[in-house]
């Protein structure tokens, strides 16, 4: 091989796989914090004492075990000084089909100024079926020792209000009654609500108020690690599950949702136990809760609403933000952008109408193929018995493993097709080709979904200007090396963007659809285009083989720890 080529393709090779896994190892939830740390500070080690006796047994409402955990709530609280009160609400047990009388707990801690106050939300009833470690023991905990700490400190400006909700389980009904019933809902200026999804993983904004401009910049200043992407509020919207910021939200109120979400195969079963909750996730939970509680706690909160932000994570914890309203002119930049590009390919005889054509196609292939190939792969590890026994809800417990497994097989099953399609369409067409996908997921999520639409925008720039560098470099041999470095960086913030992404999407949608993660990883290596010849030069089915030799080791891995 050539000495250039080799340099391109090993250089590339270490350093788009290096940001692969940094930016995905940089989605992690904060190192915990023990029990000897400062009064004033969040303690996950503390905060796990709470957690082991809530979450003892299932105490779903009307149960003996739920009353049990209610006089320890109102207890802690009352200990606390935030003089709790059981709020009492007639209602129906959907698990006994019967009448019920609801019981949240609310207490409230006065500020210097009393009035407009922030609520502290999350609750205490479990589902019958499990324990509810991380659903929502996880979330009174951060409640809880955020109001230990908040005590421990000098005084807020605002009143604090905790709401403990019963029957969030049974249909949002505590969060529901407190909003028809009880007289503070009207001094509530601002939401904080704690709710889960899995066990582990970071915790994530996933919902906020209409309006979030001001909110998300007040976030990003004073959470100290704040994971959110503004994709997630449209996603959430979609979707059919809700929690208590929804009626909260619905009554008009500003606020803020957190949740995590590893794990989905304990949510809501036996497995939802102490032992089973990372406690590094209760950490970043408390972060979340002490740091605004203390932050909005000192803010006036009478102006909270403002444009709305798109915002996301850029290498770990940075958080980009901008207004909502700039997603149409970036999209009709990016389309201009690109029109040049292509247009300057078309000039220069470095791009035909019919290779751009034929590199869509080789890339629309290469979406369909790696799904249908890892979901083929799926069910028939699935029919392994010991395999099959551990599913729930879709998930396995080695599921990283899996993930891993079934990425590195999609990038087998894009180099092979690429290495097949590389003999008769060149490698700027097929650029140009997978780039058109791109320009359209921009353009479609302008309109659909603008809050997901910088995934698109970001990317495409570099993408971009990576292909318009690709077509001085006719013969890498000959090219001069500045420029093939140049193309081999411009892959680098595509990366960032992605791969964290497909990660967090891999965790949260469990194993069964590992469809989704893999047409993510696709449309990751479609940003990658310019370097895939290079990687494919040494010998084309070399790298294919060698991803799929990785894969089948990690899926070998998922198989026998599960
Ligand atoms: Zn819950």
């Amino acid at each position: 091989m050539p000495r250039q080529t080799a340099i391109a393709s090993i250089a590339s090779f270490l350093l788009v796989s290096t940001t692969a896994v940094v930016s995905i190892w940089l989605v992690r939830p904060p190192p915990t914090v023990g029990e000897s740390a400062p009064a004033t500070v969040f303690s996950s080690a503390r905060a796990m004492q709470h957690v082991r006796i809530i979450a003892e047994r299932p105490h779903p409402v009307g149960s003996d075990e739920h009353d049990r955990v209610r006089d320890y709530l109102v207890r802690v609280l009352g200990d606390l000084g935030a003089e709790p009160k059981v709020q009492q609400s007639e209602s129906w047990n959907v698990w006994t089909n019967q009448p019920l009388t609801l019981q949240n707990i609310v207490g409230r801690i006065n500020g210097t100024e009393p009035g407009t106050a922030v609520l502290l939300m999350c609750h205490y009833d479990s589902v019958p079926a499990g324990p509810g470690a991380g659903d929502d023991a996880a979330g009174v905990a951060a409640v809880l020792e955020s109001v230990r700490a908040l005590r421990a400190g000098s005084p807020l400006r605002n009143d604090v209000i905790v709401l403990i909700t019963d029957g969030e389980e049974g249909g949002l009904l505590g969060a529901s009654a407190f909003v028809d019933e009880h007289p503070w809902i009207h001094d509530v200026g601002f939401v904080l609500n704690f709710d889960a999804r899995g066990n582990g993983g970071p915790a994530m904004l996933v919902e906020t108020s209409d309006g979030n401009g001001r909110l998300i910049a007040e976030f990003a200043r004073a959470a100290p690690h704040p994971m959110a992407t503004s994709f997630a509020v449209d996603v959430y919207k979609l979707l059919p599950n809700d929690g208590d910021f929804t009626i909260l939200r619905a009554a008009g109120k500003q606020g803020l949702y957190f949740a995590f979400f590893k794990g989905l195969r304990f949510y809501h079963s036996d497995q939802d136990t102490v032992e089973n909750l990372d406690e590094r996730t209760v950490q970043h939970f408390g972060s979340y809760c002490l740091s605004l509680a203390r932050h909005f706690g000192n803010l006036k909160l009478d102006d909270l609403q403002g444009p709305d932000a798109v915002f996301f994570n850029l290498i770990g914890t940075i958080l980009v933000t901008y207004p909502l309203s700039w997603v149409m002119p970036l999209t009709v930049g990016i389309t201009i952008l690109f029109l040049l590009v292509y247009a300057l390919g078309l000039k220069r005889r470095k791009l035909t109408l019919a290779g751009i054509g034929g590199g869509l196609l080789t890339f629309l292939l290469c979406l369909v193929a790696a799904p249908a190939v890892v979901t083929g792969l799926w069910l028939l590890v699935r029919m392994l018995p010991h395999v099959g026994r551990s599913i729930s809800r879709g998930d396995v417990a080695s599921g990283d493993a899996f993930s891993i497994g079934f990425a590195a097989i999609a990038v087998a099953v894009f180099g092979a097709i690429h290495g097949w399609a590389g003999q008769k369409i060149s490698l700027q067409n097929r650029t140009a080709g997978a780039l058109v996908m791109w320009l359209i997921l921009a353009v479609a999520s302008c309109i659909v979904a603008p809050r997901g639409n910088y995934f698109f925008v970001w990317s495409l720039v570099f993408s971009l200007v990576g292909l318009a560098q690709l077509f001085a470099v006719e013969n890498i041999d000959t090219a001069p090396l500045s420029r093939v470095l140049t193309v081999v960086v411009l892959a680098v913030p595509g990366i960032m963007l992605m791969a964290p992404s497909t990660y967090l999407i891999a965790a949260t949608v469990g194993t069964s659809l590992c469809g989704i993660p893999a047409a993510s990883t696709v449309a990751t290596l479609g940003l990658l285009m310019p370097l895939v010849d290079w990687w494919l030069a040494p010998r084309r089915w070399l790298a294919p083989m060698l991803a799929a030799f990785v894969g089948f080791g990690a899926i070998a891995v998922g198989v026998l720890t599960v």
